[in-house]
């Protein structure tokens, strides 16, 4: 059954990741729920150790909601390749290293990509919204696109500047921030977690 979040709400974003907070504060920001990051509450970072999107989002649910006794929201997103068999997939934040560099992250999707010619790729993003009674709730968002090389755009984060989204012609770091919150996976995943959870 699923619960509703009342106006005026406290929700935990489980998210240590500036740009991801930045785009779920501005999805959240109309619907008058009252936003406070882990990072903020000093919260650790769980072990991420789930085999898909939708696991790990629960982990870092679960544990910000149990560690703060408020409800809490995890992102749990990543970065797929069709020539590479879904990856850098759940592994899309460590292909870039301890010190993030998505620079490297990218060139390395385009030197395992080769030559192919499927050039196929999407976004996944899984949203939990957790309370602490460990009831979960999980909601999956996705956008195809394709990659390409070399990288445009200094906007978004991650991956963005190597993606074009079906149906357009730049790139996600091309993109002005309100096109890609129209879109994005996150944003697909997002409308659910709006019908579901804000009636
Ligand atoms: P995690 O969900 O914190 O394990 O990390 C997800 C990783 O996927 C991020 O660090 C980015 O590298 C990538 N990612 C997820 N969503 C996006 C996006 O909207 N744009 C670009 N990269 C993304």
């Amino acid at each position: 059954m699923a619960r509703q979040l009342p106006q005026g709400s406290r929700l935990v974003l489980a998210s240590h990741n500036k740009g991801k907070l930045r785009e779920i504060e501005a999805l959240l920001r109309p619907h008058g729920v009252d936003v406070v990051s882990a990072g903020d509450m000093g919260l650790p970072e769980p072990v991420e150790d789930a085999p898909d999107f939708a696991g790990n989002a629960r982990i870092k649910a679960l544990a910000a909601a149990i560690a703060t006794g408020l409800p809490a929201l995890s992102d749990d997103s990543g970065f797929c390749v069709s020539a590479l068999n879904g990856d850098p997939g759940v592994l899309s934040a460590r292909w870039a290293g301890d010190s993030k560099d998505f620079a490297a992250a990218m060139a390395l999707v385009h030197d395992r990509m080769g030559d192919t010619a499927d050039t196929r790729a999407w976004f996944v993003a899984a949203l939990c919204l957790a309370w602490p009674d460990g009831h979960t709730e999980t909601f999956l968002g996705r956008i195809d696109g394709t990659v390409v090389w070399p990288p445009r755009g200094t906007r978004g984060f991650g991956y963005d500047p190597m993606f074009v989204p079906d149906g357009r012609g730049i790139t996600f770091g091309e993109m002005d921030p309100d096109e890609k919150h129209a879109i994005s996976h996150r944003a697909r995943a997002f409308a659910q977690v709006l019908a579901s959870c804000f009636g």
